[in-house]
């Protein structure tokens, strides 16, 4: 569903989010899409269009995510709440493997997320080693 949303919120969460996608964290500079403003909670089940309950989120992990606030954790059978960006610090769930093209889950939170976003898919591993190549991956967000 599209949605307006003012674009001095646009611009405030652009900021919040470093021009990074939220959860991949891959730079929207670095590729040819044009970024997208998540619905963290969906419209479909009361989400509103305010700051706290918006990302930016590349094309793919918002595809990935679509309407969905839960997973399976394959390693526990639990449905565990998807990482919350504007709740939840990305650092505290996810990490960078040693040579930064893939994220590493820290918590059960982390793994359903990388899992049903499909954070390493092996074209954005591909690109990432390329990235660090040339000095521009992993972003320097805290
Ligand atoms: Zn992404």
């Amino acid at each position: 569903m599209s949605v307006y949303i003012p674009v001095e919120l646009q611009r405030k969460i652009r900021a919040r989010f470093t021009e990074c996608c939220a959860y991949c964290r891959t730079a929207e500079y670095l590729t040819v899409s044009t970024f997208e403003f998540e619905h963290i909670i969906p419209l479909s089940v009361g989400g509103e269009t305010i700051f706290e309950n918006l990302c930016l989120s590349c094309p793919t992990c918002n595809r990935y995510k679509a309407y969905r606030q839960t997973a399976i954790d394959a390693d526990t059978q639990q449905e565990i709440c998807l990482f919350h960006p504007q709740q939840q610090l990305w650092s505290e769930h996810f990490a960078w493997n040693e040579d930064a093209t893939e994220i590493i889950p820290l918590t059960s939170v982390g793994r359903v997320t990388i899992s049903a976003l499909k954070m390493n898919r092996p074209q954005l591993i591909r690109v990432r080693r390329m990235w660090v190549k040339l000095g521009e991956h992993p972003p320097n967000i805290p």
